[in-house]
C-alpha cells in the first residue's frame, strides 16, 4: 500500500470546509477534490452531468453515488496516484464510502485520515445566509466574518461574488438533516479506526486551521 496523503474533509454545511480547505491542500501539497465544486460547475456549465445533479442540489439532497464516484474515479486517473489527495465533502454516505474504498484499493492507496469540522446547528443559519462565494475561484465570503475588500468582488479575481442556489432556509435545513442522518454514521466508521480528527470549527479560521494541522500531523 502506497503512503500518500489521502485525507477526508467532512462536517455539517457552514463548517467552514471551503474555507480550510484550500489552506489544507496547500500545506500538504494535496490535489484538491471538492465535489461540491466540481457539481456545481457542471450545473454552470449544463454538462450532462450537471443537468442530472441539479435538482437532488437544489433540494439539499444528495446527489447518486454512481455518478459522485464517476466523478472521482475521473479525476483520480486524471492526477495519478503518487500524489496527495484532499476530499473536501467526499465521501458522504456509507454507500458512497463503499464505492470509494473500492476505488482506492485499485489505486493501491487507503484513507489516512478523516478532518471532522463540527458546529453547532444554531451557527449554521447565519454562515450560509452570509456566505458568499466567487464563481471563478471558489474562494468563501462572508459578510460580516470575512467580506470582501472591495464591494462584492473577490480579493483574487475581482469577479462578482454570488450567492449560492442551496443557502436558502429550507434547502439549509433539509441539508442538516442529511448531514446528521446520512454523512454522520461515516465519523462514526472512521472513528472505529482511529483516523477521525475532531475539530471545533466554533473559532475564527485561523485557530480552525492551526487546530487542523496539528492534528494532521499526529497522523504523518
Ligand atoms: P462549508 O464548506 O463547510 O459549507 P464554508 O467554508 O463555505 O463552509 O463556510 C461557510 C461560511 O462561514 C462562509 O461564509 C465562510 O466565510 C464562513 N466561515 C468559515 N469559517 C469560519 C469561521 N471559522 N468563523 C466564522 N465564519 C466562518
Ligand atoms: P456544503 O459546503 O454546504 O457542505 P457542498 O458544496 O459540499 O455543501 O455540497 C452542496 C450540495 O452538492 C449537496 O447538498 C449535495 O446536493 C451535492 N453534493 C456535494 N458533494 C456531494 C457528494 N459527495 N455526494 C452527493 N452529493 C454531493
Ligand atoms: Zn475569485
Amino acid at each position: 500500500m502506497k503512503d500518500n496523503l489521502v485525507c477526508i474533509l467532512i462536517g455539517p454545511p457552514g463548517a467552514g470546509k471551503g474555507t480550510q480547505a484550500k489552506n489544507i491542500a496547500n500545506r500538504y501539497k494535496c490535489k484538491l477534490v471538492s465535489t461540491g465544486d466540481i457539481l456545481r460547475e457542471n450545473v454552470e456549465n449544463n454538462t450532462e452531468l450537471g443537468v442530472q445533479a441539479k435538482n437532488y442540489i437544489d433540494n439539499g439532497n444528495l446527489v447518486p453515488a454512481e455518478l459522485v464516484a464517476a466523478m472521482i474515479k475521473n479525476t483520480m486517473e486524471l492526477y495519478g496516484i503518487n500524489i496527495n489527495y484532499l476530499f473536501d465533502g467526499f465521501p458522504r454516505d456509507i454507500e458512497q464510502n463503499v464505492l470509494f474504498e473500492k476505488i482506492l484499493n485499485e489505486f493501491d492507496l487507503s484513507v489516512k485520515a478523516m478532518i471532522y469540522i463540527n458546529i453547532e446547528d444554531d451557527v449554521v443559519f447565519d454562515r450560509l445566509t452570509n456566505r458568499r462565494i466567487c464563481p471563478k475561484c471558489n474562494r468563501v465570503y462572508h459578510l460580516k466574518f470575512y467580506p470582501p475588500k472591495f464591494d462584492n468582488l473577490c480579493d483574487d479575481c475581482k469577479v462578482e461574488l454570488i450567492t449560492r442556489d442551496d443557502d436558502k432556509k429550507d434547502v439549509i435545513k433539509k441539508r442538516l438533516e442529511v448531514f446528521q442522518k446520512l454523512t454522520h454514521p461515516l465519523v462514526e466508521y472512521y472513528k472505529k479506526q482511529n483516523k477521525v480528527i475532531e475539530i471545533n470549527g466554533n473559532k475564527n479560521s485561523e485557530d480552525v486551521f492551526k487546530n487542523i494541522i496539528s492534528g494532521i500531523n499526529c497522523f504523518r
